[in-house]
C-alpha cells in the first residue's frame, strides 16, 4: 500500500465504446480476465442481463479511499451485499483490434 493517489488508475475506457470500465484479473487460480461497466445495477437489472456467459460481478472497495476490485459472487455472498454489483462490459460497436 503507498500513500500515492490512484487517480485515474483503475478506471479506464473502452477502445471502442469509449465507456468507462474497470479490467481486472479476478481469482487467484484460473483468473480469469473481465472488462466490467462501472455502472452499478439494481437487482431488477441484474436480472434482466444475467445469461449463462454474462456474470455479475461485485465491485469490492475496503473502504471509500480504496481502489475497486471485482470479485466473485458466490452461494456465500452476502444478499444484502452493500457494493454496487457490475456486469461484463460489452461493447455496441465491434473492436478493430482484438489483442
Ligand atoms: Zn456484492
Ligand atoms: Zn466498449
Amino acid at each position: 500500500m503507498t500513500g500515492r493517489r490512484a487517480t485515474g488508475a483503475v478506471d479506464s475506457r473502452c477502445p471502442s465504446c469509449a465507456a468507462l470500465v474497470l479490467t481486472q484479473w479476478v481469482g487467484t487460480v484460473a483468473a480469469l480476465k473481465v472488462t466490467a461497466n462501472l455502472q452499478p445495477l439494481t437487482p431488477a437489472e441484474q436480472h434482466a442481463v444475467r445469461e449463462p456467459n454474462r456474470l455479475i460481478w461485485c465491485l469490492y472497495r475496503a473502504s471509500a479511499h480504496s481502489p475497486p476490485r471485482l470479485r466473485w459472487i458466490t452461494a456465500s455472498h452476502p444478499p444484502g451485499c452493500r457494493h454496487p454489483h457490475v456486469t461484463e462490459h460489452r461493447c455496441t460497436t465491434e473492436p478493430h483490434t482484438l489483442f
